[in-house]
């Protein structure tokens, strides 16, 4: 190839970083200035820059453009300076990105398949420059983050999210693949909007969109094989629920919303335990909100504490309540309600009111996951504070102002004691003379170990022990240095050593239940799992 090409290919691309002899050797001298700068100068000068915008999307638009340019050094950027650009790449930016999409859209990162491309999906599939597929994020848009349905621009989210994938988890670039299915919007300032990318019509559903997306999963076996992952990203709860109950069994499905949610929520209770003492099974669970996340991290407390005592699941269910926009979910609703909210309606009589269930329920943990704002008031906080000597309080609904309440009011309402954490990220508070840090229920602590551990395993299908095996490895990250603070996630600065530790974890509970097909197993799976991991450094051109 030519050196201008070379230059254009972001898979290989160095820029200035390219050596006199790589120069000479690959037709390159002369189409670039003679000064030759190492990585780190590169970097240092890329994230001067960066800093010079004031405005977030801006920053989001020049991290879109270097990885387009430059993977590595995108790459690179993102690994060293997690804690900074997570929020661009990823939430809250990203959503502002998916919004104006059709604006800012400048090439595609990834694979559109629309209703267009119905009955010809393989062929779709097989336009992608790379073969060796090993892991996909897919969308349909109905439900970006907290921002609703974004139709065909939802396409930031798996972009996004495979980035992190790369960054985090160490899995390559080259093996990730983001699509966006578009079966229409119901956006209608989107149908309205004559830069909007997508198709020009409302959602189709049913039979219609059962059959686009069963064309899809399998045309992605038939091509990729059987252990190609497919994470679903930002389907609205309907859908989420099906598809997952529907492919968990023939692929290797992972829905983040629903079970990434709650890996890390688990995580965050099995580490909380060690500051407030005993075990799950001595809790009682209140949910506000009984939707993706909510029933999601419920069932995974349920099977984990089922696992821990013996007791059956449907026994262990029964410590978990959830309240929904039509009060405490019990038996009296049975009939009218949705499938997946069925295992929690327990033997109660009707409740219309979160404060009337919680004083009914009195639990020792709150979690909020309704996607409304301000619902968890001073009454029920200082009720939770009342008989809790540690009250766990979690809100988690995202964006920030949607959150069930501010880190500062859970810890000024119950004096100081409770043990807070959230969606979207609040500020240390000071109270009565001591610095209290909320943690946040990051899924990009998780999502992207637990791939890596699939992936390098050759795992075939997600079981729940492998979601209970990642919090598991999550939470023993968090060590006294930390709990001494209040804090019951690790920092983010260590997340690639925190996701080698997941993915050891989670092939070893692969390998243990008889689902990893990669034999022999290694012995030692964390130098494992750190060998797999992709690392950005750039290669020499001999
Ligand atoms: P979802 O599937 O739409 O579920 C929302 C649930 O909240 C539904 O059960 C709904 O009731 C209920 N609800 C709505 N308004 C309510 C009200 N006023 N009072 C009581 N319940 C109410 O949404 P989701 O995917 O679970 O997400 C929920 C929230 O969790 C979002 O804000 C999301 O950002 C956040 N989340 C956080 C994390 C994290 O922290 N890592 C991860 C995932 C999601 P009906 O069923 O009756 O409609
Ligand atoms: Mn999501």
């Amino acid at each position: 190839a030519s050196g201008y090409t070379l230059l254009r290919d972001p898979h290989h691309n160095k820029g200035l970083a390219f050596t006199d002899k790589e120069r000479d050797a690959h037709y390159l001298t002369g189409l670039l200035p003679p000064v030759v700068f190492t990585q780190e100068l590169q970097e240092n000068r890329l994230m001067h820059n960066l800093r010079q915008f004031t405005v977030p999307l801006q920053r989001y638009m020049a991290m879109m453009d270097l990885q387009e340019r430059n993977e590595r050094l995108f790459y690179k950027l993102l690994i060293d300076n997690v804690e900074e650009l997570l929020p661009i790449v990823y939430t809250p930016t990203v959503g502002e990105a998916c919004q104006k999409y059709g604006s800012i859209f400048r090439r595609p990162q990834g694979l559109y398949i629309s209703l267009k491309e119905k009955g010809r999906i393989l062929e779709v599939l097989k336009n992608w420059p790379e073969k060796n597929i090993q892991v996909i994020v897919v969308t349909d848009g109905e439900r970006i983050l907290g921002l609703g349905d974004l139709g065909c621009q939802g396409m930031g989210i798996p972009v996004g999210k495979l980035s992190l994938y790369t960054a985090l988890g160490g899995v390559r670039p080259s093996v990730c693949l983001p699509i966006t299915i578009d079966v229409g919007t119901n956006n209608k300032k989107l149908l309205d909007d004559e830069f909007y990318i997508g198709l020009r019509q409302n959602r189709a559903t049913g039979e219609e969109y059962a059959e686009l997306l069963e064309e899809f999963m399998s045309a992605v076996k038939q091509n990729y094989g059987e252990k190609i992952l497919v994470q679903f990203e930002d389907f609205a709860n309907h859908n989420a629920f099906e598809l997952l109950a529907k492919y968990r069994t023939t692929h290797l499905v992972f829905n983040d919303d629903i079970q990434g949610t709650a890996s890390v929520v688990l995580a965050g209770l099995i580490a909380a335990l060690k500051v407030v003492g005993g075990t799950l099974a001595d809790h009682t669970f209140l949910f506000l909100g009984a939707g993706e996340a909510g029933t999601g991290i419920a069932e995974l407390i349920a099977l984990e504490i089922s696992k821990k005592t013996d007791a059956p699941i449907e026994e262990t269910r029964k410590q978990v309540w959830l309240v929904d926009s039509k009060g405490l979910v019990v038996t009296s609703r049975k009939e009218s309600l949705q499938h997946f909210k069925q295992p929690w309606a327990h033997e109660h009589e009707p409740v219309k009111e979160l404060i009337d269930a919680f004083q009914a329920i009195k639990p020792t943990v709150l979690i909020g996951t309704s996607g409304v704002g301000r619902t968890f008031t001073k009454e029920v906080i200082e009720a939770m504070a009342s008989f809790n000597e540690k009250p766990i309080i979690l809100a988690l609904s995202n964006p920030t102002s949607q959150s069930e309440c501010t880190a500062e009011e859970a810890y000024t309402w119950s004096e100081g004691r409770a043990i807070f954490c959230s969606g979207s990220p609040f500020e240390s508070v000071e109270y009565d003379g001591k610095i209290l840090v909320p943690g946040q229920a990051n899924n990009a602590y998780i999502f992207p170990g637990f791939g890596l551990g699939l992936i390098m395993s050759g795992t075939v299908r997600v079981h729940d022990d492998l979601l209970l095996a990642a919090s598991e490895a999550l939470a023993a990250q968090v060590t006294e240095e930390y709990y001494a603070k209040g804090l019951i996630y690790p920092p983010f600065s260590n997340i690639r050593k925190i996701s080698a530790n997941i993915a050891a974890n989670v092939a070893a509970k692969s390998y243990e239940l008889g689902l990893a097909s990669r034999l022999p197993r290694p012995k030692d799976l964390v130098k494992h799992a750190e060998s797999c991991m992709y690392t950005p450094v750039y290669r020499s051109y001999r």
